[in-house]
This record gives C-alpha cells, sequence and structure tokens, in this order.
C-alpha cells in the first residue's frame, strides 16, 4: 500500500534521515512534538501494530536497537525518551504504516489526553 512513508523511503518525499540499513529507515518528523522526535521505520509494509506477524519479530527487535542506538547518538539516552507506536483511530494513527516515535529532549508530560 502506498503512504507517505513509502514515498520517503522510495525518496519521492525527502526526509531528514537519521539512519537507514537495508530493512530499517528513520527519520526526523515533520512536526516535533519534543526536541526529539524521530521516525522508525520497517521498509516492509505492515499497515500497523496489530499486521505484526512472527516472522517480523526480528525486524520489531531490530528497530529496538536502532532506537537505542539513535537516543545515544541523539543525547537522550540518560535523560530518557519515550518509544510510541500509535496503532489505530483511538491512538491517533494518522499514517498506515507501522512506525515508532522516538520522543526526548524535554520532561515529558502525561500519555493520556
Ligand atoms: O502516529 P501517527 O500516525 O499519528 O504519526 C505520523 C507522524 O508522521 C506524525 O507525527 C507526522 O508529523 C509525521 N509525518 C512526517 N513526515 C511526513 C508526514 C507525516 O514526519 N511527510
Amino acid at each position: 500500500m502506498e503512504t507517505v512513508f513509502s514515498k520517503i523511503i522510495e525518496g519521492t518525499i525527502p526526509s531528514k534521515k537519521v539512519f537507514e540499513n537495508e530493512r530499517i529507515l528513520a527519520f526526523h518528523d515533520i512536526q516535533p512534538a519534543a526536541p526529539v522526535h524521530v521516525l522508525i521505520i520497517p521498509k516492509k509494509f505492515i499497515a500497523s501494530m496489530n499486521d505484526v506477524t512472527a516472522e517480523d519479530l526480528p525486524l520489531i527487535a531490530e528497530i529496538h536497537a536502532v532506537a537505542q542506538q539513535i537516543a545515544l547518538e541523539l543525547g537522550v539516552a540518560e535523560t530518557g525518551y519515550r518509544l510510541i507506536n500509535n496503532c489505530g483511530p483511538d491512538s491517533g494513527q494518522a499514517v498506515p504504516h507501522l512506525h515508532y516515535h522516538l520522543i526526548g529532549g524535554a520532561k515529558l508530560g502525561a500519555l493520556v489526553g
């Protein structure tokens, strides 16, 4: 399925990349919610957390390893950060391509609301 993120993966929509390998891309969110706001996405199309299968689990583990590395590189590993996945309408998921928000660089507020 074509989404804004598949276009970012293809390069037809530009992004400020912070990490890329054959399986994963990470880039700065265009509307940052905090001083550090990076999106980490699999290049494989997975619509949402609901669509992750057992065969995707190594990819999900690798996304966590990439998040850990980005947090170190962007200086939030010690101060703290969140890794957030929005899944479905109530969460506010706007782009139907699995993605994780790495958010930090400031004292973060309550999760609900
Ligand atoms: O979790 P959710 O689907 O709401 O998040 C989508 C995110 O993708 C938003 O934070 C939005 O700012 C970001 N985005 C982006 N670049 C685009 C389109 C959306 O960083 N070209």
